[in-house]
């Protein structure tokens, strides 16, 4: 049977709400219904829903310059990757257009230097679990048990191994190993975080054979743990990181970022019809300058904790398990109870959260969220989460 919604591909299993609306943490379906919104995008909407600094450099962008060719500067592109290098380790920017991409671009920029300075090594260790998009060669490097059997043959050249296991990623190291490629925090996989001593080791052995560290920070960086960038927390700088998702706060823009020694792309290696766009990356630096200040910074911490000792009573007082994660990024283990019915129950009650997977709430609200807010989530949650121990006599 035909519906309003047969025209559009289905990729994913979506409910029948449709959103007209947003403001701060607050979304409007076209009943007029509202909901309290915990997702935020997938961990995007940096300054939660249409912000009005967004608009506003949308607005005077887009009466300026909207697009003048990848093969041009442009001022906002030139300015937000100035920007980018001034916070952090890196030297170059590669503007993409999506995490996927820039993953796509880390791994090219791997490959190329294992040609021109490593004698041709070309394979990249990355990790069970981990997650880095939906390219043919994203999915390759994912460990997503899920991709296993899609899409053959796969892009060869990826050793998976156990997350936090730094003896296995040390027998994985041969000369045919250019890069490690990881998410500090595996997002997908249930907000998994390296352990610090993990990323240090990680340093130590790339430093000793000689091989790249890549940092995935597509969820984590955009002070969605409470640092600018994730790796700033571990003391532990990359050679080459990617960003997407906050960085453009709702709009599409991603970034591949990488020290000196490892800018070997050549003309003609990389590139994108829509890379460096004026109107995305004006976005994109406007969203960097609000979060990288320091009160901006503190504050996540503070509404982290708020949300953390909150689920940690919830999970008490419901016998649930650990709440983990880093800063705006937590997850909170569901015991015996399906994570995806909580998240049912509770769209139903006006509250958007996220089941990684059956066992696992995930919880990446807006960085601007109120604290009166996580209150409100934190009562609805209990209200769906008692709800499941209502027994009949
Ligand atoms: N890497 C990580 C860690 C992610 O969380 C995601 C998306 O969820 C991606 C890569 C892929 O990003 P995109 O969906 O923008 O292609």
């Amino acid at each position: 049977m035909n519906t309003p919604f047969s025209a559009v591909m289905q990729i994913t299993k979506r409910s029948n709400i449709v959103y007209t609306q947003g403001k701060g943490s607050w979304l409007w379906d076209d009943k007029g219904k509202k909901y309290l919104d915990f997702i935020q995008g997938w961990a995007v909407n940096t300054l939660g829903h249409c912000p009005d600094e967004i608009s506003k450099v949308l607005l005077e962008q887009s009466t300026r310059l909207i697009n003048a060719s990848p093969a041009f500067y442009n001022e906002p592109m030139v300015k937000c990757a100035n920007t980018l290098v001034n916070y952090s380790v890196f030297d170059q920017v590669f503007f993409a257009n999506s995490g996927a991409e820039a993953n796509e671009g880390a791994i090219k920029l791997a490959r190329k230097w294992g040609q021109n300075k490593k004698s041709g090594a070309w394979k990249i260790i990355t990790f069970d679990k981990s997650f880095h998009g939906r390219t043919l060669t994203t999915m390759a490097a994912s460990g997503k048990a899920a991709f296993e059997s899609l899409f053959e043959p796969k892009t060869e050249g990826f050793i998976k191994v156990h997350f936090n296991d730094i003896d296995a990623v040390e027998k994985a190291i041969d000369d045919s190993v250019v890069a490690i490629m990881l998410e500090p925090i595996q997002g997908e996989a249930g907000v998994i975080p390296a352990t610090p001593q993990f990323i240090t080791a990680l340093r130590k052995l790339a430093d000793k054979h000689q091989i790249l560290l890549i940092f995935d920070e597509i969820q984590t960086g955009i002070a969605r743990t409470g640092h600018l960038f994730s790796y700033e927390g571990y003391h532990v700088a990359p050679d080459i990181m990617t960003l997407a998702k906050g960085l453009g706060g709702g709009v599409p823009i991603a970034a591949l970022l990488a020290k000196e020694h490892c800018c070997v792309f050549e003309y003609g290696d990389q590139g994108g019809t829509f890379n460096g766009n004026p109107l995305m990356t004006a976005v994109a630096h406007v969203i960097i300058e609000k979060v990288a200040k320091p009160s901006f910074l503190k504050n996540i911490k503070r509404t982290s904790r708020l949300l953390l000792t909150g689920l940690e009573k919830l999970s008490k007082q419901y016998d649930l398990g650990k709440v983990r994660g880093k800063g705006l990024l937590l997850a909170l283990d569901t015991a015996s109870i399906n994570a995806n019915k909580i998240v049912q129950k509770a769209l139903e009650q006006g509250l958007i959260i996220n089941a990684p997977n059956e066992n696992t709430l995930r919880f990446m609200p807006a960085l601007t969220v109120s604290a009166s807010e996580i209150k409100e989530m934190l009562q609805i949650l209990s209200n769906v989460l008692s709800s499941f121990f209502v027994f009949s006599e």
